[in-house]
Parts: structure tokens; sequence; C-alpha cells
């Protein structure tokens, strides 16, 4: 009982008004979020999607990765992160001496925008409580919002992605960290060097929660 209470506390507080939790408030494993999610039809986005982008990698992840949205390469695949920007941030977080297997990589969004625009906030707010379910599952000790979009809209905030990266806040019983999306380091090559930085504060702070991807 006292872990629903938390659970229903953070959604509470980041402002969460509604989850789609028809079979189950509280999953006990992915495969049971997935089995939920369906052949979604929840929102508008389904019309145009080809596949559903669940989410890839390890369910006991230390550390998650968390994007806005599918694009074309993942909406054909079905699997997040596979295009070049996909490609840029499996190098990423080889970077720090992890592989693209240890960790977690989702979306806010399941499903794919049309012409890669922007999440409607009626798109996020019907979709997002399974991103929130998953986080819950894996229960990472550090997350890593990828882009302006994921980190303002995870953290309830306008601050711009310039100001908030680099920097870690409190975010659902773990750690979030904001950084710039792998597709803006393929339009601005110069950011890579700051993304090289936070991935140095992400590896120090899991290595400090005694993360197990480091030998302790
Ligand atoms: S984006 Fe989310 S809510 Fe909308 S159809 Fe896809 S899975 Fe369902």
């Amino acid at each position: 009982m006292r872990e629903i209470i938390d659970q229903l506390n953070f959604f509470s507080e980041i402002g969460v008004t509604h989850l789609n939790l028809e079979k189950s408030s509280f999953p006990a494993s992915l495969e049971e979020i997935r089995e939920e999610i369906g052949d979604c039809t929840r929102c508008k986005l389904c019309q145009t999607r080809k596949n559903i982008v669940f989410g890839v990698g390890n369910p006991a992840a230390d550390l998650m990765f968390v994007g806005e949205a599918p694009g074309a390469d993942e909406d054909a695949q079905g699997v997040p992160f596979v295009g070049r920007a996909g490609q840029l941030l499996t190098r990423i977080i080889e970077s720090i001496g992890v592989s693209r297997d240890q960790v977690y990589i989702a979306n806010i969004l399941k499903c794919r925008p049309p012409g890669n625009r922007d999440p409607e906030a009626e798109e996020v707010a019907t979709c997002e409580g399974f991103l929130f379910q998953q986080i819950q599952v894996i229960a990472p000790k550090v997350m890593v919002a990828l882009g302006r979009y994921a980190a303002q809209t995870l953290l309830r905030s306008e601050t711009p992605i310039s100001r908030m990266r680099g920097q870690f806040f409190e975010f659902a019983g773990g750690l979030l960290i904001p950084t710039y999306h792998p597709a803006y380091l393929l339009r601005n090559p110069s950011a890579k060097r700051q993304v090289w930085e936070d991935m140095k504060a992400v590896r120090d702070k899991l290595k400090e929660l005694n993360s197990s991807f480091y030998g302790v």
C-alpha cells in the first residue's frame, strides 16, 4: 500500500492528471505495460504511425534515456533511436563505458507525430502515463532527458534546455539530467563538448550511487 501511495504522490507532484491504467494500476513488468498499450488508438497518432515504439534495453537499468517521440526510422522499425541520431546516441552511451544493451531507451510518445512535428499537449497527456509506468518498473538511478521537448515536458518547466542541461533534478525517485538531443548534435556538432560534459557528470553520479555498471 505504501508503494502505491508513493507512486500516486509522484504522479500528482509532476502534474499527471490521468493515467491509462485499465488493466493494472501498478504493472509488475514491462511486458504488462506493453500488453496494456495493445494496438493503441487512444490518440490520433494511431492514424499515421506504422509501429508503436515502446522502448528497448535492460528492464532493470540504472540509466535510462528518454526522448520526445519516434522519428521516421523508429516508426518504420518499431525501435527507438535507430536512425543517424540513434547511432550517435549509442556512441554517447559507450563514451562512459556502458553498452547500449545495459541501459533503457524510450520516448514520451510511443507513436510518431507526422512530419516530426512537436507532440501536442493532448497527445502527451494521453500517452505519458505509459512512460511513467515504465520508469516505475525500471526504477533507474539516473535518467537523461534528450532535448528541449523531453526535458521541459518531464520537468514541467519552460526553462531553455541551454540552462537546464548538465544539472540533476529529483525525478520519479531518481535523478534526471537534461542534455541536448543527438539530432541537435548532428546539426550543431560544436555542442558535442557540452554533451560530453553532461555524460561525464552522469558517469560520476552513477559511480557515486554505486551503479553495478562500474563494478561497484
Ligand atoms: S501516441 Fe501513445 S496514446 Fe497515442 S496512439 Fe500511440 S501509444 Fe496510444
